[in-house]
């Protein structure tokens, strides 16, 4: 793989014509030595996140060996690219077949359930021979609110308070290792999600009285964007611990958690070409259907820099959309997206913070979706691991189109 220094250096190189995403392992490898030292507890990386098997490998030397998969494709992706990984079967519903597969064939044994028919499934697919599977680790899936986070995950998955009891108690029969797990959302803004699920788990424990060994906090945990500045992780991993600690649970229980994009976002960025203006719409060549899911869709902000060589410094900033490729109306991205005013066909723009939710998600719908990667050695546009932060971007822009000068 080709490495620049920056976007910049992409742009003078190659004048590319196709989108092309960015990569920053060093990024990546910060983030997840920060959750491997800092984290009180293990940390699993969800894998749909982003899951290229570069990025895999990278949270692998970095310390990340936990895996959280959502699919037996998921399953089958971490343990050949990573063969001594544990996996970790976090979606609360899953064919026989897979459950069977990833117990017999791939060596999984934590699972989550959220309901008794699903524990039924795990118990017939996990025997052999008639005898049931005594090295179970599986992990209640309850129902938790997801008032502080950016996108919600309260609708789907999560046992009923009124059921959670009756299924700990039966989980517990079958497990050797019994787990609670929640998700509190996506991109949480406060760490008062997780104090406020550790709420609900406490109940949990004390209503059913059983014993627990494990107590997984989900992902959630956020990172930065345009007008979404979170406070520190530390902030996070401090109350998380204090509510862990006070726990009706024995001294050897383990607290996991599972971060997708917290451990990705700052991994890659895009690189698009303006391919038309119309007033303060700028045509680009990737969008809804490519790395931009998340801002077509539920309008994501994602933070933007003019690459423009000429790009004067004094040119005021403008508030512009976007619109992708594909010949679908859809295909919008509101934004805004603050450029300079004097943005035209033939400019170059750099899109951040899309290594989580971003890169992953892209189709070749349309023709499109065929897109090279380079890496670069800069830093990524905010992070939550070095104070940069999303109001410092206009900073950035400024001393980028200065050394342009
Ligand atoms: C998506 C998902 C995650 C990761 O969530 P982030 O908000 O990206 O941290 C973790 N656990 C489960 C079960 C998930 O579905």
């Amino acid at each position: 793989m080709y490495e620049f220094p920056d976007a910049l250096a992409v742009v003078r190189a190659l004048s590319p014509d196709d989108p092309i995403t960015l990569l920053r392992p060093h990024a990546a490898q910060r983030a997840a030595r920060f959750f491997t030292e800092k984290f009180p507890g293990k940390s699993l990386y969800a894998v749909k996140a982003n899951p290229s098997p570069q990025l895999l490998q990278l949270l692998w030397d970095s310390g990340i060996t936990h895996f959280d998969v959502a699919s037996l494709g998921e399953v089958r992706l971490v343990h050949k690219f990573l063969p001594d990984a544990s996996l970790c079967f976090m979606h609360p519903v899953k064919s026989e077949r897979a459950i069977a597969q990833a117990y017999h064939n791939h060596g999984v044994r934590v699972f989550s359930l959220d309901s008794h028919d699903e524990l039924d499934k795990i118990v017939r697919a996990t025997s052999k021979d008639g005898v049931t599977a005594t090295d179970l680790e599986l992990c209640v899936r309850i129902r938790v609110s997801s008032d502080h986070a950016k996108l919600s995950l309260a609708a789907k998955f999560g046992a009923d308070p009124a059921d959670v009891a009756s299924l700990l108690a039966a989980t517990r029969q079958v497990a050797d290792c019994l787990g609670i797990c929640f998700h509190v959302g996506s991109q949480a803004m406060s760490p008062q999600a997780y104090s406020d699920a550790m709420d609900l788990v406490r109940a949990a424990i004390v209503e059913a009285s059983v014993v627990v060994d494990i107590i997984d906090v989900g992902g959630g945990f956020p990172s930065v964007y345009p007008g979404m500045e979170p406070p520190v992780l530390e902030s996070y991993f401090d109350v998380i611990e204090r509510c862990f600690e006070d726990l009706p649970i024995s001294y050897s229980a383990e607290l996991w958690c599972e971060p997708g994009r917290a451990l990705c976002a700052e991994y890659a960025s895009l690189l698009v070409k303006v391919e038309k203006r119309r007033g303060k719409e700028l045509y680009v060549n990737d969008g809804a259907y490519g790395a931009l899911f998340d801002a077509a869709h539920i309008g994501w902000r994602f933070p933007v820099i003019a690459l423009n060589p000429e790009t004067n410094i004094n040119v005021r900033m403008t508030e512009f959309s976007f619109y992708g490729p594909t010949c679908d109306d859809m295909d919008f991205m509101p934004g805004p997206f603050i450029l300079p005013d004097d943005m035209g066909a033939g400019d170059y723009i750099e899109i951040g913070m899309l290594g989580a939710y971003g890169c992953a998600m892209r189709t070749e719908f349309n023709g499109f979706g065929d897109v090279d990667t380079v890496t670069v050695g800069d830093e990524p546009m905010a992070s939550l691991y070095t104070q940069i932060a999303a109001n410092d971007i206009g900073e950035k822009q400024n001393s980028a189109n200065m050394s342009k000068q």
